[in-house]
């Protein structure tokens, strides 16, 4: 089930009131439509029908596709993060809506921005482990860096819009790389951090680069 409320934002350009919907709740399953809107951004961001000025709209969600076997909250308040956490930690199964238990490896995820969120749908479209995946773009920034020593890559994302999986890498400056995720380096991961980075093995809500940095740093150190 998909759910809205209606709240007023103030255009950032005129300061005129605009009537917004703000999606508390979003099933990409049963609502395809609000999913691309997802994706596209529209969802979180609103024009102004006086100025025409585009506003971003930041507000928590709760996003899920029972058919990937995913729940992801949008999060921005840090509070909140903490009590999600010990929430699923006194929690292991989750009634669904229709009242079944639902699969306990359900993959739950908290992401900080609708970027993360955005990423994280498309990675579960693809049918991909977002944990290889964090892992990926790390070592595709690291050779990246390597190559191109004078600027810093800030952040990057996986992306398989307009069909191609890759990884996008954008350096504080505005310069951007691309590579294109192969399914060799996939497997590489697989094999070397697969038993780690396997989601069903632990509960760890938030798959980022700090994460992914992290699992790098243990494997080191063990190894
Ligand atoms: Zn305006």
């Amino acid at each position: 089930m998909s759910m809205k409320d209606k709240a007023n934002v103030q255009c950032r350009k005129c300061g005129k009131t605009i009537e917004v919907n703000k999606w508390s709740a979003v099933n990409g399953d049963k609502n395809p439509d609000l999913k691309e809107k997802i994706l596209s951004g529209e969802l979180f961001s609103v024009r102004c029908r006086s100025c025409g000025a585009v506003s971003q709209l930041g507000y928590p969600m709760v996003y899920s596709d029972p058919t990937k076997n995913i729940m992801i909250w949008l999060v921005f308040d840090d509070e909140e993060v903490g009590h999600i956490k010990s929430y699923y930690k006194t929690c292991k199964t989750q009634p669904d809506e229709n009242g079944k238990t639902a699969d306990k490896e359900c993959r739950l995820r908290i992401v900080r921005n609708s970027f993360q969120l955005r990423e994280k749908i498309m990675i579960a479209d693809c049918g991909l482990d977002d944990k290889i995946v964090e892992l990926a773009k790390l070592a595709y920034a690291k050779s990246a860096q390597q190559k191109n020593s004078s600027d810093k890559i800030a952040v990057s994302f996986f992306s398989s819009e307009g069909g191609n999986n890759r990884i996008e890498m954008y350096c504080a400056s505005g310069k951007a790389f691309v590579s294109v995720l192969s399914a060799d380096i996939i497997k590489k991961l697989e094999d070397k951090y697969g038993g780690k980075a396997s989601y069903a093995e632990d509960r760890v809500y938030i798959i980022d680069d700090v994460w992914a940095l992290e699992l790098v740093r243990q494997y080191e150190a063990e190894h």
